[in-house]
Formats: C-alpha cells, structure tokens, sequence
C-alpha cells in the first residue's frame, strides 16, 4: 500500500494530499467548474440527498476542486475537517458567530485585523451576544474577562500590523478551564510557521487570499477544527447561509499550495535580513520582527513558532509625513493594503487598515503615525534592501 500523504512532511503534503483524479489520469488537478451534479436514477438522487450515498448534491456544500483544497488544508494543518469560505472574513465570521446565541459572551483580543474587529465590537452585541476586548498579552486579562457564559476566546498571532506574538497555549488553557474554546487566526503566521492547533487552539482560521493564494490573484478563507465542531456548528450554516467559495478560487488556492513552503521561506528569509538592515538605521525609532532576539515575545516565538515572519515593522522617525515621504519614495515596493504577496507591498496603518480605530486606541496598540508595515515578496532581497534605504534617505 502506497503512504498516506498525511504521513509524510508537510512540503510533500503541499504538493500531494488531497488530490482527487478523473478518469482522465490527469496530472494537475482538475478545475471542476459547475454548480451542480447530475444522477444515473433517481434511486442514486434519492441516496446522495439522504447522505447514503457520499457523492456531491450542489457546490454550495462541495465540489470536488473545493475538497481538494480542503483535504490538503486538512493535513497540512493536522486538522479532523475544514470547511472553506469565499473570503477570509467569510471564515472568520462563521467560525465565530455560527457557534453562538444570544446571551452568549465572546472575549478576543484588541489587536485585531479591522474587519475581525467589527464582527467583535460592533456586529455580535447586535444579536444579544457580548464581548470583551482585552490586551491579549496580558494572561490575566483574559482570566478576569471570563464569565460563566463565556463561549470563545479569539486571537490573531502575530498581531497586526505590530506583530506582538500572544501566548496560545496559556490562552487555550485559560479558556478550556471553563469550557470555552480558542479560535485562532493564523494569517500572519502561515500554516508553515505555526500549528495552533497542535498549540491548544480549537478552530483555525485563515484569510487564503494572503499568503495561500500569495499572487495576488484571489479571495479565500478556510475553517479548521475538530470533525465534531465542524459537524455540530459549521456544517449546516454554511450549506444554509452560502458564503460558499467559486470552485475557480478554490483551484487556484490549490495550486497556490503547492508553492506556499518556498515561497513563504524565502519571504521570510528576505523580511529577516530587511529587519536586520533597518535595526541600527538611523532614521527609524523602532523595529518590530519576531525571530529577531530584540522582539519584545521573542522567547516565546522560539517556543510556539517554526519560524519568523514574512512582515516587518518599523517606525519612522518624523511621524506621518516622514512615512508617507518613504511610501512614496519606494520604486520597488507597492503601496498596498494587503500582505502575503510575491510583490513587496507596504501599508501605512494609521491612516489606511486602522484608521476607524479612535487615536488613543491605535496608541496604545503601539500603531503610532511613523509606523509602517512591511510585507516582503519574492523580489532579489539586495533590490529591496536598496529600494528600503534610497527611500529612507529621503525621510
Ligand atoms: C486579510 C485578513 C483577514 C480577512 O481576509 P479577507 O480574505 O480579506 O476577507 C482576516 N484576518 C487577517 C489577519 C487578515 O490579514
């Protein structure tokens, strides 16, 4: 019997597991664009709706591209099921709320990709359901945010855009004392550097638009949990809701897969070195790269961690019109909001993915008006370093 690509490391899984052939023998897997399925009787029909028989019904529950995709996210992430969403947003928001009712009491940290923060602060209270935001460093303000009806606790690590690294397993443990569960958002980390749930975590959760597609091509997101999870709160939301992804994106994504190891190596390789560079420059007031000994967690990278990250952030001298005269003087590097990508983008915080947030709220998660994040592509890391220092000559 050949080996179970669930058994052999995770860059062979990349690139095998999951795959389902046609009757063509084809070599890349097949993009199976349709919505729907069609039956030999009506015996069959009858057999698949009443789920004896394991074929497909609809591509707003599956297709076969889309369980491709899920299958390889599913022993990548050493997950039991997955269940994939059209975007990331679509995968954050059914991974929290579909659990819930009203009455129910959320507690996620304050360093939040904007549009988590939203469903936090502003979408979940709606429904009667009550949240608490804490400074997720901090294991004792997650102790004393718990309540009796206390269902999820939810955290991105490493934040963004300041990259603090937050304590997963003693999080998970504060929660599961109360029965509660950790919803992880793995975005910045990738699934190659970080394993939440091998860490205690629950549920994974990740944008695939970002590093899993990595071309810029694409929106996707993806669930990750138990089979019991799955089964019990995501499965019927889902195929009842809708927030289905097209089996065109899935493929891509699939694809996407393939590559993600090299490519989030080498950006990471090319992020540590520009952290290296801008570490002693004197134009900048604060460096933020976890792998680096001076990161503020950097112990607890080593520990939870296989690896860096493919952002940086540093802070510029000058505040908002020194950032934006490097923004604007970058040749190489794009201004762009969004990260993970083979083309360097550069985002300035502040005034773009946390301008909702009040100022005294961006001071004290450290997004200062200098401050800008980095994300490295798979440019020459020399061209970037020079594009980096030209525009910070002009600071
Ligand atoms: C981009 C992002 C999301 C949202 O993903 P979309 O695919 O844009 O909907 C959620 N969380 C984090 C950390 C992200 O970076």
């Amino acid at each position: 019997m050949s080996k179970s690509p669930a058994n052999y490391r995770p860059e062979t899984r990349l690139v095998h597991s999951g795959t389902l052939r046609s009757q063509y023998g084809e070599t890349s897997e097949a993009l199976f664009l349709t919505q729907g399925y069609v039956y030999n009787s009506a015996e069959e029909c009858e057999a698949r709706f009443k789920g004896e028989d394991p074929g497909f019904i609809y591509s707003r529950y599956s297709n076969p591209t889309i369980a491709m995709f899920e299958r390889r996210m599913i022993e990548l992430e050493g997950a039991e099921a997955a269940r994939s969403a059209a975007t990331g947003m679509a995968a954050v928001t059914t991974a929290i709320l579909a659990p819930l009712k009203a009455g129910d009491h959320v507690v996620a940290s304050r360093a939040l990709f904007g549009s988590c923060l939203y469903v936090i602060q502003d979408l979940l209270p709606r429904y009667g359901i009550e949240t608490t935001l804490v400074d997720g460093l901090d294991l004792d303000q997650w102790q004393r945010a718990l309540r009796p009806n206390t269902k999820t606790f939810f955290l991105e690590s490493p934040t963004n855009p300041t990259l603090d690294v937050l304590d997963i397993p003693g999080i998970a443990e504060i929660a599961h004392k109360r029965g509660a569960r950790l919803v992880v958002d793995n975005v910045f980390a990738t699934p190659i550097w970080q394993s939440p749930l091998a860490l205690g975590a629950d549920v994974v959760v990740y944008s695939a638009t970002k590093h899993i597609d990595g071309q810029g091509r694409c929106l996707g997101g993806i669930i990750l949990a138990s089979e019991a999870f799955i089964a019990e709160h995501i499965h019927n939301f889902m195929r009842q809701t809708g927030p289905s992804i097209s089996p065109f994106n899935a493929w891509v994504l699939l694809k996407g897969l393939e590559t993600l190891g090299v490519r989030v190596r080498a950006q990471t390789d090319t992020a540590a070195r520009i952290a290296d560079v801008l570490a002693s420059h004197p134009k900048i007031s604060r460096l933020v790269y976890p792998g680096r000994a001076d990161h503020p967690q950097a112990a607890l990278v080593t520990k939870q961690m296989r690896g860096g990250s493919t952002l940086v952030g540093f802070e510029v001298k000058g505040g908002k019109a020194a950032a934006f005269r490097v923004l604007n003087e970058l040749k190489l590097a794009k201004i762009s909001n969004n990260l993970g990508d083979a083309k360097s983008l550069v985002t300035h915080p502040a005034t773009t993915t946390h301008q909702r947030l009040k100022p005294e709220d961006r001071a004290t998660l450290g997004i200062s008006e200098g401050f800008i994040r980095f994300s490295a592509g798979l440019e020459h890391a020399d061209d970037l370093i020079e594009d980096l220092t030209a525009a910070l000559e002009k600071a």
